[in-house]
Formats: structure tokens, sequence, C-alpha cells
């Protein structure tokens, strides 16, 4: 039987296993595993990649979250405001610095926070806004940035998924997801648009400040090696998944205009299918595909049949956050958030990746065409 993955983390490997296997090597050789020459590569050509001063390599995004509202100084009574829809980890980073993570609702039909309903949950507690720009969308920027500036609260961009996403903030001039915040944390998970061989991610910044702040807490809030000026903890990114991911960096741009023309392809071949409605990208924005996600009233049945044709799917995500348990207590009722709710429903990520073939794709795109039309 056919087998289409969800991704292909192999074929990708082997495209450039020279090239991973001697970074490797180099870094056992060298004994370069904390710290040192690899990581600090790595962080200067991310910075250079996106055009902004500071990037801090951390264990992994969803400590760079917590990382970077602690650099706000949010804690205990604080509210964070956050999208109603996205991983758990954006919301869990909120919750362990001991604030309320408040959730809103998303925009229909491209799934990032809706503005106009996020300006409604500002109160005077709130102490920072996280957009996430899922699926490799741009969250809406230009209005929350407007509210941001009105009130005086700081943006954490949450990029784990949007490497390289682009948003136009006015007339011509388009910025990279993570470049329009005070700071933004990127995912390098293995399946993310850029993946180490392991858990890694950092936090960007153009505030001096925020960056050493950043690069202190997790190392145990030191200055130089017994000298710590606050408590930390640790999360740092270690040099082999540095070595690795600068390696990858290289070929971003053009994995990334690879994930773009199978998104291309996917539109073509699921255009006129009845009941399936493919991703929508807004004008002002430059979607990156991480996830491709179609929406259907007969989800379930669609994923099973396609589990059935050897297709893997993925559903991000089943529930929405404040529907899961340790937010249910909290003053939310689900009716809050009647967009997000129904697309939980109803959406279903189909294998998309830059190594997929017009084959795979067609195999894929004619059995949804089976399903819809029996
Ligand atoms: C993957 C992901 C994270 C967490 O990333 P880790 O590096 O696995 O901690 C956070 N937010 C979103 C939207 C993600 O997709």
């Amino acid at each position: 039987m056919i087998k289409i993955p969800f991704v292909d983390l192999k074929a990708q490997y082997l495209s450039i296993a020279g090239e991973i296997d001697s970074a490797i090597r180099n870094v056992i050789s060298e004994s370069s595993f904390i710290k040192g020459k690899y990581v600090s590569d790595f962080e200067k050509n991310l910075a250079k990649t996106l055009s902004i001063n500071h990037c801090a390599g951390v264990g992994n995004a969803t400590d760079g979250l917590y990382i970077s509202l602690k650099a706000l100084g949010i804690g205990r009574g604080d509210e964070v405001i956050t999208a109603a829809n996205s991983f758990i980890a954006t919301s869990e980073a909120i919750s362990l610095t001991g604030a309320k993570p408040v959730f809103v609702d998303c925009e229909p039909r491209y799934y990032t926070i809706n503005p106009e309903l996020l300006k409604l949950k500002i109160s005077k507690k709130t102490k920072a806004i996280i957009p996430v720009h899922l699926y490799g969308h741009p969250a809406d920027m230009a209005p929350i940035l407007k509210t941001a500036e009105e009130y005086n609260i700081p943006i954490v961009e949450d990029v784990a998924q949007a490497h390289m996403a682009l948003y136009r903030i006015k007339e011509n001039d388009w910025k990279l997801c993570g470049t329009m915040g005070r700071m933004a944390v990127f995912s390098f998970f293995p399946s993310k648009n850029l993946g180490a061989y392991g858990d890694a991610g950092a936090v960007v910044t153009n505030n001096p400040e925020l960056d050493r702040f950043i690069r202190m807490y997790g190392n145990h809030g030191r200055t130089d090696k017994y000298n710590h000026e606050f408590e930390g903890f640790n999360s740092r990114l270690d040099g082999i998944q540095a070595a690795i991911l600068d390696v990858k960096l290289k070929y971003l741009e053009l994995w990334t205009e690879k994930r773009k023309k199978a998104a291309e392809r996917y539109y073509l071949l699921l255009k006129d299918i009845p009941g399936i409605s493919c991703p929508s990208e807004k004008a002002n924005s430059k979607h990156v595909y991480h996830l491709f996600v179609i929406r259907t009233e007969k989800r379930d049945e669609l994923k099973n049949y396609l589990t059935s044709c050897g297709i893997a799917t993925g559903i991000h995500y089943p529930d929405i956050l404040p529907n899961l348990p340790p937010y249910k207590q909290s003053t939310h009722n689900s009716e809050e958030f009647p967009v997000s709710s129904r697309y939980a429903r109803e959406i279903l990520s189909i294998p998309i990746y830059p190594e997929i073939t017009c084959e795979q794709q067609e195999y894929v795109a004619g059995k949804i065409k089976e399903f819809c039309l029996v």
C-alpha cells in the first residue's frame, strides 16, 4: 500500500546528510557541547537572516516564551492575552510565571487572533500580548501593534510555526514574523520549518537589556562562571543542535519556497472539491505553510478514510485551549470562542513538507476527492 507520512524528516536529512554528519563530528571532536562557538555562530546567523540585533538560543520555545515573560517582569496577578487556538505551550508559559492566560477567539478563515476581540480583553492587569503566527500565517500585526502601543503593552510573538513568514505592516514595508514585537520566540522542534534533531529554540529582540536578561536567565542568572546576579534556570541551546541548525538555516529559504510550491499545488488540486475549504492567505501576508489545514464538516470521517488509504494527517488542535482541563475552571465559557470552537471540529492538517512530491500530493488530493464525491 502507498504510505504518505505527515512529515518526512528522513528525506530532508538524506538531502544534506554529508554536511550534517560533518557538522556533528566537528562539535564532538571539539567537545563544544554547551554554549561555545557553534551556538554563537548560529545565533549570529539567525539574527542576520532576520535582520534583528540579538538572538539567544534556548532549550526549546516553551522555555523561550516563559523566559520572555520573566524578562518583562510578569508574574502572579498579571494577565497575558493570547489566542484560544494554539498549542498549549503558549498558555503554559503564561501560567508558569503565575500570570493568567486570557484567551481570544480567532479571525474567520485565517485562524489567527482576532485584533478587534483582543482589544476588548485588555484590562489594567494586561502585561503582555502573545500573538501566534499559527500554521505559518502571520497574525494581523498592524492593528495588534496599534492596540499595544495605545495601552503600552509589550508584544511577544510566538513564531514557532512561522519561520520566514512575511507581513506587510504598511505600504511596501514587509516585515519578517519575529521582528515586529518586543521579543519573539522560535521553536526548532524537529518537525518545525527549521527543525533541530532534538529540542531547541531561540528568543530574538532588538533590545540589548532584554537579550542580556534572556541569556542570563537560561544560564542560572550568571554573568560569569560563579557569579549569579539572580536565580534563573537551565535552558541552553546545545552545540550539536546549533551546528545542525546552522547547516539547515542555509536551506531555509529554499525549503520555504518548496512549501509554498507544494501549497500552490494543493490549492489547484483541491479547489473544486465540494465541502472542502482550503487555507486562506491575506493580501498583507505571506504564508509559509508549516501546516496545510483544510476544513470540512465531515472531518473525522475524512481523517479515517485517509488513514485507511495510508495517508497520515493531523488535527491542530482538537480542542481549543480554554476547553482543556487546566483552564476549564477559570472564568471562560466556550461560547466566547465560536469561531475557533467550530474550526476545532472541522480542521484537518494534510501532509506538507518541502520534499513532498507531485505524485504524493496527487494521491492525497485524489483520495480526498474520492471521499467527497461518494
Ligand atoms: C511547537 C510550538 C511551541 C513550543 O515549541 P517547543 O520548542 O516544542 O517548546 C510553542 N508554540 C507553538 C505555536 C508551537 O507550535
